[in-house]
């Protein structure tokens, strides 16, 4: 980050929270250089935790494979986009919330589970029960792809 007074690039960061309901981090930075001070705003998808999965390795928190899991959930469910679009964003904000670098993916799954629940009863029920019995978020992801390939929707 470089320094808006005197172009140093050597800045660090002094304090740092996310602001605009968590979707942005304002951070205050100080020149290593001149010493002065400013404020920066970062897009807060640079600050999602890593996610730790029940085997114990780490992967880079995915956006993509959240939505996924939750449109799986609500195939054919009567149910919009702008609310499941809603939900992803509600279940990054919380995932953030806690500060930590590292979330275990099940903390995601129940996210997901709490969101569901909200936005429809079978999408809820269907990923639950699948869900509980993996306890991660991944393996429940392949296993949902493989039911959903040629499963009729009831409910
Ligand atoms: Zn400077």
């Amino acid at each position: 980050m470089y320094c808006p007074f005197c172009t140093a690039y050597d800045t660090r960061v002094i304090d740092s929270r996310l602001v605009a309901d968590g979707g942005q981090v304002r951070r205050r930075r100080e020149c290593a250089n001149c010493c002065e001070r400013f404020t920066t705003y970062e897009l807060a998808e640079l600050v999602m935790p890593r996610v730790i999965k029940s085997d114990g390795t780490r992967e880079p928190f995915n956006e993509e494979k959240l939505r996924a899991g939750l449109a799986r959930a609500l195939e054919k469910r009567p149910v919009a986009i702008e609310r499941i679009e809603g939900a992803v964003t509600q279940i990054q904000n919380f995932l953030r919330s806690n500060g930590e670098r590292e979330v275990q993916s099940r903390q995601i799954g129940e996210a997901v589970m709490k969101q569901l629940r909200d936005l429809d009863e079978v999408a809820y029920v269907r990923f639950a029960s699948v869900y509980r019995s993996f306890q991660d978020i991944s393996e429940f992801q392949e296993e949902l792809n493989r039911l959903t390939g040629d499963e009729p929707v009831s409910g």
